[in-house]
């Protein structure tokens, strides 16, 4: 009787985790994207854990804040495996972090660059344990991932920045000449409403 309550109780915890991974694993949330380039943080950013509840969708928070890892081969993925050139900012701060310049497959499952685009807004901190090196945001001290070193990846660094997705913004270089072109297309319009404007008004006196 007691051996069939156990068997009963590890089934339905078994399905339980099963179910709750595949609900995880579907509901990745996908990186966040904007059309123009953020403005850059002048100083530190500092917020209290409230505020950056209040910022952050949860899973931005559990990985930013509570240094969480995204499932990998998630949505995530594909959505940066398809992404071209453009820049990745901090979900956190807007702090520029790095480019499609230094992009690289990794096969990994998790974003991977082989150098940050702007090395003062990153900064390294080994585990205590020495295992592995925590990348953070230097600008509002978010955990990005980890690197690693001499894994031998043909690249100029053999370095592997392994990041969540999750926490970068990606702003596409085309999506940002577009709105330059658009907004320069307004403006030109305007003025030009602008310099018709007086001479509208003269005749209707
Ligand atoms: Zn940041």
């Amino acid at each position: 009787m007691n051996r069939n309550y156990l068997l009963t109780f590890c089934v339905i915890l078994g399905f339980g985790m099963t179910a709750s991974l595949l609900l995880n694993a579907q509901s990745q949330e996908p990186m966040k994207t904007e059309d123009a380039i953020p403005n850059q943080p002048e100083k530190p950013v500092t917020m209290t854990e409230a505020e950056w509840k209040q910022k952050l969708t949860p899973e931005q928070y559990r990985i930013a804040r509570l240094s969480w890892t995204e499932s990998p081969n998630g949505e995530i993925y594909k959505q940066f495996k398809k992404q071209g050139a453009g820049t990745y900012y901090c979900v956190g701060c807007n702090a520029e972090l790095f480019s499609s310049d230094e992009k690289f497959d990794s096969h990994c499952g998790w974003p991977s660059f082989y150098d940050p685009s702007n090395a003062k807004n990153v900064k390294s901190i080994p585990d205590p344990d020495g295992r592995r090196v925590e990348v953070k945001c230097n600008v509002c001290d978010a955990h990005l991932g980890h690197v690693f070193r001499g894994e031998g990846f043909d690249t100029p660094t053999d370095q592997r920045y392994c990041i969540n997705g999750t926490v970068l913004k990606y702003v596409s270089d085309e999506d940002v000449a577009k709105k330059k072109l658009e907004d320069a297309a307004k403006e030109m319009k305007k003025s030009t409403e602008e310099e018709v404007q007086p001479d509208a008004q003269e005749k209707s006196e």
